[in-house]
Parts: structure tokens; C-alpha cells; sequence
């Protein structure tokens, strides 16, 4: 589980995350969705200890990442980002993008990592692709093959920024229900920021919305759909 508590940060004179609060249960999918420019991409970063919090604290499994530099958080905690701009190699075929990390740890036998390597992207409906120039792809296609090599890692939370942003209608479906699909695989916990609402309410277990630094509401898609909250309402309006 994932556990931020008070979470600030400023850059420069700008306060950027104002006493961000929000539990996010081992195995769920939680989107954090809202407007441009209200602090969902510095949220995720501060998740995966790309920048440092002001104040306040995130917890993972109860162990806190920043005190103490992060001694404290257990070491085999594995998290994954997926960024939008997939950020593949082009030079190197889909395989070898996929087994990328496995062949830097070299946590196993070659004959093992191309049974993962086929393995990920199966899961992710990119079968028989492994020889496949990356750079020849569609953005779909690539979108899941980043996909593929962050699971090759076997993350205990995989994150996304802004998956759906540069997809088609039709490719953002398919890439929806390939999250759901690894919802029934693994059992990852998966944050993904967007401000694709419907996107969002097809995929979450619960959202969050962010509005100016701050979470304004959280609840289940059904939750979200109905809420009072003006902000939530104005978003929802504007959006869809
Ligand atoms: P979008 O939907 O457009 O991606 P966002 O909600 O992800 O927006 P953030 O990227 O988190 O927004 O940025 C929140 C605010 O923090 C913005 O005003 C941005 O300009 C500012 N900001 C983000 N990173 C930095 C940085 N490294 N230095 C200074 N300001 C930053
Ligand atoms: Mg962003």
C-alpha cells in the first residue's frame, strides 16, 4: 500500500502540492485525474523518488521513502513508470527493448529472459513482435511495448503519465482494456495519471481528482460520476 501523508512542495515561489493526502490499497488501479498544471505529474514523480518533498511523507508498505533517504523502504519494492512519451530505444528491436533490464541485472539465464520477453508481451497482445524494429511501430504498439518492459521487471507498482495523451479514440480503448487485463494478471498496484475522465472511469477502482496542489474528492468511478463536489462536477462538464 502507498500512504501520502501531508505532502508539500514548492518550486520556487510556487506552491505546487499543498498537504496532499491519499491511501492507495496494494492491487488497486487509482487514476488521479484534473486540469493541466495542477501538480498530477510532480505527484507521481515524488512517488517514485524523482523529486523531494518540502514536507510531509509517503509510505510504502508503512516504511517511510524519505526520511533517512529511503534506508527505511524495503529493498525489493519494485515500481515501474510507464511515460508518455514510452521512451524506447529505437535502435534496438521490441525483444530487446522488453529484456532491457533484465539483461543489465542479469537476474537470470539468456533462455530464461526470452521466455519473459515473450511472456510480458503476450500479456500485453503484442505476440510474436519480439524481432520487430521499435522504431517502425505504431504509437499503440509502442505504448505497449513500454508497457511490456516495465512488467518485465515484475513491479509491485507500475505508474503512468498521461498513457492515452497522442492515442486515437480506438487505440486508447485498446489500451484500456489491456490494463484491465493486467488487473486479472498481476498484482500490481497501478497509479496512472490523466485527464482522460472516461479513461479513467472505465479502468479505476477508485480516482482521485486533483484540483491546484490539492485532492478534492476520491471515490469509486460510480462514486465520482455522482459527486456534489463542485470542482469534480465542473470537470466532468468540461470534459465529456
Ligand atoms: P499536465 O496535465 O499538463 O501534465 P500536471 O497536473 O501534470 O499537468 P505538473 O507537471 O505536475 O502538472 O506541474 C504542476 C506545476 O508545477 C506547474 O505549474 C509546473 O509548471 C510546475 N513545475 C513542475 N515541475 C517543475 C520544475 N521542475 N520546476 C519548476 N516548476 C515545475
Ligand atoms: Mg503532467
Amino acid at each position: 500500500s502507498i500512504r501520502i501523508e501531508n505532502l508539500n512542495k514548492h518550486f520556487g515561489e510556487k506552491h505546487v502540492l499543498k498537504d496532499v493526502n491519499l491511501a492507495i490499497n496494494a492491487g488497486e488501479t487509482f487514476c488521479i485525474i484534473g486540469p493541466s498544471g495542477t501538480g498530477k505529474s510532480v505527484l507521481l514523480r515524488h512517488i517514485v523518488k524523482l523529486e523531494r518533498p518540502d514536507s510531509g511523507e509517503i509510505f510504502i508498505d508503512g516504511h517511510p521513502v524519505f526520511v533517512n533517504r529511503g534506508k527505511d523502504t524495503p529493498s525489493d519494492y519494485r515500481y515501474s513508470m510507464v511515460f508518455q512519451s514510452s521512451a524506447l530505444f529505437n535502435s534496438l528491436t521490441v525483444g530487446e527493448n522488453v529484456g532491457l533490464w533484465l539483461r543489465e541485472k542479469r537476474i537470470c539465464k539468456e533462455q530464461r529472459i526470452r521466455e519473459i520477453i515473450r511472456e510480458k508481451l503476450a500479456m500485453v497482445g503484442l505476440e510474436n513482435t519480439e524481432q520487430l524494429k521499435t522504431s517502425e511501430l505504431s504509437g499503440g504498439m509502442k505504448k505497449r511495448v513500454a508497457i511490456a518492459r516495465s512488467l518485465a521487471m515484475n513491479p509491485d507498482l507500475i505508474l503512468y503519465d498521461e498513457p492515452t495523451a497522442e492515442l486515437d479514440p480506438v487505440t486508447t480503448d485498446e489500451l484500456a482494456n489491456t490494463i484491465l487485463r493486467l488487473k486479472e494478471t498481476t498484482k500490481n498496484t497501478t497509479i496512472i495519471v490523466t485527464h482522460d475522465l472516461n479513461f479513467a472511469l472505465y479502468v479505476s477502482d477508485r480516482i482521485a481528482m486533483m484540483h491546484d496542489g490539492g485532492i478534492v474528492d476520491v471515490g469509486t468511478p460510480a462514486e465520482i460520476k455522482a459527486s456534489q463536489n463542485p470542482i469534480v462536477r465542473g470537470f466532468i462538464y468540461t470534459t465529456t
